[in-house]
């Protein structure tokens, strides 16, 4: 897959700008790469048209090429999507005692997960945490709660046969408080479809101890599967985050990105094991290198910034080879002198210039001089800043006058353009190519 796409990003770097049809070109094989990601055919096709309009708006940046940056677009443009509001590992847990609730498909890794939360929450956090299993139909779930919770380090309640869902929920909720607890999380049993019954428990328990997060877990394999959980648990129940699990398998991620898409709740936490510490916060920009199957996509896009400023600094140098260091250029370095702290900082910070340093003292270049000559360069009409040359003796009089200065402030200036001109034909010719780059990179 990677392959195939560096084959048309490859085609598009042969063409000079991003027309219409590059950028359908390129997106028609990011849409493969999505729904091979296992993002859901109705969240590609909404993504792509998303990506599409604002790749074709945006202008055509000389220096990368059009494959690369309909790369930066999509990769920006995922990041986006994924990314939810505030902070992922976040939840809203003050005011103790706080429910947390998990819900999901039996097998999602709803018990695991409650586990690994519990254990960062009491950990990283230090929250007294209280965990309670809410599977009446399986006792062996309930025993899996207490084992993990005794592994971690953290309360579980005890089990007590014949009650309902609901009364367990009541139960963790009364010793959350009267035990001083923090946070009680709700460990809710999962059928392996969704059904009218386990909905109906949910929300009944949902009701008695009005959760302050409602966290689903999915498993990060499923792709569409995920996305019609996600609307029904939404629907139903309604959620505040979502934990993605087993993204330490195959899984491209795309579920990620549908679930976002479908619901808007925020991705919060990714399983990235088996064990107790594999609980990742959610980072979009790992998923979204992920979804598009290469990490190297990222790199690429770093690479096209890097190849413009190295192209900023060819296009300078191409210039002063030729000679073309005319008094606009001038300005413009003597402005981004006044910026950069003056001559003295500008040629310290330049390799083996040290040495040119004195010279430029002699010359009487210092800082103070600036805004003079700056002045000076203004007063010139166009033709002549573009061509000093063609400046005779009472032109020189209106333009020193102009400036509030002297003619030999004038001639100064005019003697410094030479050597300036001088010396910048020499660093062009003398490997300073390599030094300048250096520098801007
Ligand atoms: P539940 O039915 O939703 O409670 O699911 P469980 O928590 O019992 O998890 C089912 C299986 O998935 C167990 O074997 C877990 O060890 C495994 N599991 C859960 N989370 C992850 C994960 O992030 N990565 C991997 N590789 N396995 C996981
Ligand atoms: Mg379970």
């Amino acid at each position: 897959l990677s392959e195939r796409l560096g084959g048309v990003f490859d085609r598009l770097t042969k063409q000079g700008a991003l027309s219409e049809e590059d950028v359908k070109t390129a997106l028609r094989e990011v849409r493969v790469a999505l729904l091979e990601a296992d993002v859901s055919l109705p969240v590609a096709r909404e993504f792509i048209k998303k990506v599409q309009s604002k790749a074709t708006g945006s202008a055509v940046t000389k220096s990368i090429t059009p494959g690369q940056q309909v790369v930066k677009i999509v990769h920006d443009a995922l990041i986006d999507t994924l990314r939810g509001e505030g902070e992922p590992g976040d939840l809203k847990i003050d005011n103790p005692p706080a429910a947390i609730l998990m819900v999901g498909l039996q097998g999602s890794g709803k018990t695991t997960t409650t586990g690994k939360l519990a254990k960062r929450l009491a950990g990283r956090e230090g929250k007294k945490v209280l965990m309670a299993s809410l599977d009446i139909y399986r006792p062996a779930a309930m025993e899996q709660l207490a084992i993990l919770g005794a592994q971690v380090g953290v309360d579980t309640l005890p089990i007590v046969a014949g009650e309902t869902a609901v009364q367990i929920a009541k139960r963790a909720k009364q010793q959350a408080t009267l035990g001083g607890y923090d946070v009680y999380m709700l460990d809710t049993a999962g059928r392996l479809q969704i059904d009218e019954t386990l909905m109906q428990e949910v929300e009944d328990v949902r009701d008695a101890v009005e959760p302050r997060e409602t966290l689903l877990v999915v498993d990060g394999l499923t792709g569409q599967v995920a996305v019609e959980v996600a609307e029904e648990f939404d629907g139903k129940i309604g959620i505040s985050g979502v934990v993605l699990t087993r993204m330490d398998g195959d899984g491209r991620g795309g579920a990620a990105l549908s679930m976002r898409a479908v619901t808007g709740k925020p991705i919060k936490f990714v399983g990235s094991g088996e064990k107790m510490d594999a609980l990742e916060t959610f980072e979009p920009e790992r998923i979204a290198g992920r979804i598009l199957g290469m990490g190297d996509i990222v790199a690429l896009v770093e690479k096209a910034q890097e190849t413009l400023e190295a192209e900023q600094a060819e296009r300078m140098m191409r210039r002063l080879q030729k000679g073309m260091f005319n008094m606009n250029d001038l300005r413009s370095q003597l402005e981004q002198m006044q910026k950069m702290g003056g001559m003295q900082g500008l040629m310290g910070m330049m390799p083996g210039m040290a040495k040119m340093k004195g010279k430029i003292d002699q010359a009487g270049l210092d800082d103070s001089l600036l805004k003079r000559q700056i002045a000076l360069i203004n007063s010139m009409t166009k033709k002549e800043r573009a061509n000093p040359a063609l400046l005779q003796a009472s032109r020189k009089k209106r333009i020193a006058a102009g400036a509030g200065l002297e003619v030999s402030d004038l001639n100064k200036l005019l003697k410094q353009h030479r050597q300036m001109s001088d010396m910048m034909k020499k660093i062009g010719k003398k490997g300073g190519l390599g030094a300048l780059k250096g520098m801007l990179g």
